[in-house]
Order: structure tokens, then C-alpha cells, then sequence
């Protein structure tokens, strides 16, 4: 968690900005692992709110759809959003300052990194999977039940070579 001092864009005129450089380390933003968070927040007063702006790289931990196995996936969080001000949140706005201009910009990064993933997630384009009955991880062995199959099917082989 991040806490970043906005108080000083309550009390200020529509046009004003702050800018946060983030670079942190491995986080858990709730249910998503990323290893890094790093780029560039922006904060614009508004009438009525707070213009929210981001360039932040992340690379974030995510199964694959396939073979169920952890990779690594960097996307960048680019997203512009109102948030309100001192606690009072709004229709239509999600995210707020607290009453003393606290924001943690963490739940709106983790937000956005789940818009950006793809509905599959693959570990590799031709990532092989699992098989369905025996559950070996096709990328690093063999399905075993070929094994089973392939000694019934010997003598049928020889039979059709001759
Ligand atoms: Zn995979
Ligand atoms: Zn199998």
C-alpha cells in the first residue's frame, strides 16, 4: 500500500497538478502478485474532483488458461479516471480521498491490471495444455495415455506393414 498526499489539490483551482513517480517492488494487491509497479501517476484538480492519469509498468503473475501453470504477464496500466474528494464519494465515482488527502492508488492499479488481462491467458501462443485424462503437462512430457494405447495397437502396426 501506498499513501499519496493529495490535500494540497482540495483547496486548489481546476487546472492544478501533482505528479508521483512510483517504482515499488514485489506487492500483493489483493488477489494479483506483481513483481514491480513503476512508472508515473498524475493527479489534475477538476471541477467537482480529482483527474486521475497513469503510465505505470507491472508485470504480474497469472495462470495460463491451457496448462494451469504460473507466468509472468507485463502490461502497462494507462487509465484516466475521477476520484473524489475528502471521503465524499459519488455516483459514478468509485474511488475517493480520505477526509485528510490520503489516496492509495493500489485498488484502482489493481483494477485496471484486470481490464488489461486477456480473457485467455496463454503461457506461450502454442502452449499444448493438459490432457484431459491423464493430466500430464503436454509442454514438458508425454501423455501417458498414448503409452497405454500404443501396446494394443503394436501388433495392428506390424500387421499393416507387412
Ligand atoms: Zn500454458
Ligand atoms: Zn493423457
Amino acid at each position: 500500500m501506498v499513501q499519496l498526499d493529495l490535500s494540497p489539490l482540495i483547496g486548489a483551482r481546476p487546472g492544478e497538478r501533482l505528479s508521483f513517480t512510483l517504482d515499488e517492488g514485489p506487492q500483493q494487491l489483493d488477489d494479483i502478485s506483481v513483481a514491480f509497479l513503476r512508472g508515473l501517476i498524475q493527479f489534475t484538480r477538476v471541477q467537482g474532483g480529482i483527474l486521475v492519469e497513469t503510465w505505470v509498468e507491472t508485470r504480474v503473475e497469472v495462470e495460463c488458461s491451457r496448462c494451469l501453470e504460473l507466468f509472468l504477464y507485463d502490461t502497462v496500466l494507462e487509465l484516466e479516471e475521477i476520484i473524489g474528494l475528502g471521503g465524499r464519494a459519488r455516483p459514478g465515482i468509485s474511488y475517493a480521498l480520505t477526509e485528510e488527502g490520503w489516496f492509495d492508488p493500489f485498488p484502482l492499479l489493481r483494477e485496471q491490471i484486470w481490464v488489461n488481462l486477456p480473457m485467455k491467458l496463454l503461457c506461450r501462443s502454442d502452449c499444448r495444455g493438459i490432457c484431459p485424462d491423464c493430466g500430464a503437462n503436454l509442454n514438458r512430457e508425454p501423455c501417458r495415455c498414448e503409452k497405454k494405447i500404443d501396446p494394443r495397437l503394436a501388433p495392428l502396426a506390424q500387421f499393416l506393414e507387412k
